[in-house]
């Protein structure tokens, strides 16, 4: 289950006062960010549906980030935008549910090489995951046929992937993939999707952290919160932020803990700009 408050809390500019860290820069701040999957958007030729995925184009990078909920609608959709998917740096799912990950077999039949990043999300893990054998209980009296693998496990089992053949490599915790470009590893604490992990897409830029995040089962807050021990300076936070039932007030305080939290100010409505996109 996962439902979108989509946002584009566009210049949340926090003021350049660090405290300490001396993070890594990617290239260069220019870029975009082409929506490929969402229920809303001006352009008739995209079809909307459940789900997100963009291209994010940054620091000369160009990032495929989920890949939406239907393949072929995906595909169209890819289409419709000119994108070339043999032209990626690499993907980012940002976790297992359906309405982020369903198109990935329409890139892997474009491109099936293509370097994947994926959460390591234990024994529920969709992605493929692994675990020592010495976690169940070992009884050396029974005969062989009665015990796992005739009582000579594997150190580590391996446990199976949805796409066997694609070149995933698995995040456990927040990682620096390349230089200034970090995949935020949380947790979700939410009832309903506790334990589930989440990436999220960090790149530092001369101008900020660029910030795009998919469902953010583990909170916003606490993903902004990471993204701040790298660069205090937001740039640009975009993605889904699962407060669609979210009552008006919890979303201005959530919006306003960020805001402060980031720019250390009592009054930051001078230069936040929040644009809510599931009501008028
Ligand atoms: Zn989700
Ligand atoms: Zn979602």
């Amino acid at each position: 289950m996962t439902r979108h408050a989509l946002f584009t809390a566009a210049a949340m500019m926090a003021s350049a006062a660090a405290t300490g860290a001396s993070p890594g820069y990617a290239q260069s701040s220019t870029g975009q960010i082409t929506v490929l999957y969402d229920a809303f958007g001006k352009d008739a030729a995209m079809r909307k549906d459940w789900g997100f995925s963009a291209l994010v184009e940054v620091a000369g990078k160009r990032i495929l980030f989920d890949t939406g909920d239907d393949r072929d609608i995906f595909a169209a959709n890819v289409k419709a935008k000119g994108v070339d998917l043999n032209d990626l740096d690499f993907v980012v799912l940002s976790h297992r549910h359906s309405d982020h990950m369903a198109g990935l077999s329409h890139v892997l039949s474009v491109n099936p090489k293509v370097k994947i990043y994926a959460p390591q999300d234990g024994l529920g893990g969709i992605y493929g995951s692994s675990i020592p054998s010495s976690f169940y209980r070992k009884d050396g009296s029974l005969p062989p046929e009665m015990r796992y693998y005739d009582g000579r496990p594997p150190d580590i089992l391996k446990l199976g992937r949805a796409w066997q053949d694609a070149n995933i490599e698995l995040i456990d915790k927040t990682t620096e993939i390349a230089p200034g470009i970090t995949l935020i590893a949380l947790v979700s604490e939410t009832p309903g999707t506790r334990e589930l992990k989440e990436l999220s897409l960090a790149v530092n830029t001369p101008d900020g952290l660029v910030l795009v995040v998919g469902c953010s089962h583990p909170g916003i807050e606490k993903i902004v919160e990471a993204a701040a021990a790298i660069n205090p300076k937001i740039h640009l936070l975009a993605g889904g932020f699962h407060l669609v039932v979210a009552p008006d007030d919890a979303i201005a305080k959530m919006v306003l803990t960020n805001y402060r939290k980031l720019a250390r100010r009592e009054d930051p409505f001078g230069l936040l700009q929040a644009r809510r996109r599931d009501h008028p």
